[in-house]
């Protein structure tokens, strides 16, 4: 017999909304076999509501020394992480990426740096908008996301001007503990406003988090309430591998039932969003991968993540063009 918390939950697919007291009712008390009853839930979602989505490729286009201190993150400055760190990388040498990203089918590419952001058009800056002017020469059909920090209105208006399809800006966890979990050199509101600011220039998002930073049940059902409040078009979810180095670095690993969970309920909560799932698929996830895929996810990251490898390319477009199948 199927859990009454789940039952209720099935009125997503006839186009009700859940409230965030059913959403953490599932977060917090469905368990053992009934987690695979929530995940057929989450995947007969997914695929009523927002399909399959091709994978999209990163490049980390500038690494680390980061003035920020982001509590997982290998780049920031002020960890000892000992990752590979280089300045912005030449057009050329994010063309060659592209070229590479395109020739494995993949028409999605990232376009990463690390760092606060951009609030003002500096000469860094517009070496960036000369890139992404390249990449649309030469690849008119790839579309461009990006990921550059917190910008001002001026600098969101200059991306959309210059061919910047999506926009990756992650809250990462409960915006209302962003500070603690996080970071307390920017605040969750500049990214909010970023946010806003793109969605004004006509600029679409990819807005997701980690799970696994030490966060409670209520903190992921607050995140999956954020993302939706805030009406972006996808979400990218990843699971903390703890890096030796971060202030997170014996935080334990979360369980693969703990990890699909937490996707299965983001979807509910966000029933037509893209929804992909990049750093810890391989490394967390083990032989769960195809399970965490059917648990509500519509999409995948690959070809490696800004700091750690993934599965392979090939791999990957095969996995999506099966999950339609479920
Ligand atoms: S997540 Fe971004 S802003 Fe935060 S430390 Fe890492 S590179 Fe810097």
């Amino acid at each position: 017999m199927l859990n009454p918390i789940i039952e209720n939950a099935y009125k997503v697919l006839d186009g009700g909304v859940l409230t965030r007291e059913e959403a953490f009712d599932i977060a917090e008390k469905i368990d053992g076999e009934d987690i695979l009853d929530l995940v057929s839930l989450a995947n007969k979602v997914r695929k009523k509501f927002a399909g399959a989505t091709a994978p999209c490729s990163i490049l980390n286009a500038k690494s680390g020394v980061c003035s920020q201190n982001c509590r997982f993150c290998a780049q920031s400055g002020a960890h000892h992480t000992g990752i590979e760190t280089y300045d912005l990388v030449s057009k050329e040498e994010a063309l060659a990426a592209a070229r590479n990203v395109y020739a494995t089918g993949v028409r999605t590419f990232g376009y990463v740096t690390s760092g606060y952001g951009y609030k003002q058009a500096t000469p860094e800056f517009q070496k960036i908008l000369e890139t992404l002017d390249l990449l649309h020469k030469e690849l008119p059909d790839l579309k461009i996301c990006v990921s550059l920090g917190i910008l001002s209105r001026e600098t969101a208006k200059l991306l959309a001007d210059h061919h910047a399809w999506r926009y990756n800006m992650n809250l990462q966890t409960n915006p209302k503990r962003y500070a603690e979990l996080i970071s307390d050199t920017h605040s969750v509101e500049e990214k909010i406003q970023t946010i806003r600011f793109l969605q004004e220039v006509g600029i679409t998002n990819c807005t997701g988090g980690i799970f696994g930073l030490g966060e409670t049940w209520r903190d992921r059902v607050e995140m999956a309430f954020a993302v939706r409040e805030l009406g972006v078009e996808g979400s990218p979810l990843n699971v903390l591998l703890p890096i030796k180095g971060t202030p997170l670095e014996n935080t334990p690993v979360m369980t693969a039932a703990d990890v699909v969970k937490s996707v299965a309920v983001f979807r509910l909560v966000n029933p037509g969003i893209m929804l992909k799932f990049a750093a810890g698929r391989e490394t967390v996830m083990k032989d769960f991968q195809g399970l965490l895929m059917l648990s509500g996810l519509s999409s995948l990251m690959t070809g490696g993540y800004l700091t750690t490898r993934g599965r392979s390319v090939e791999d990957d477009m095969k996995f999506i063009e099966q999950l339609d199948r479920f």
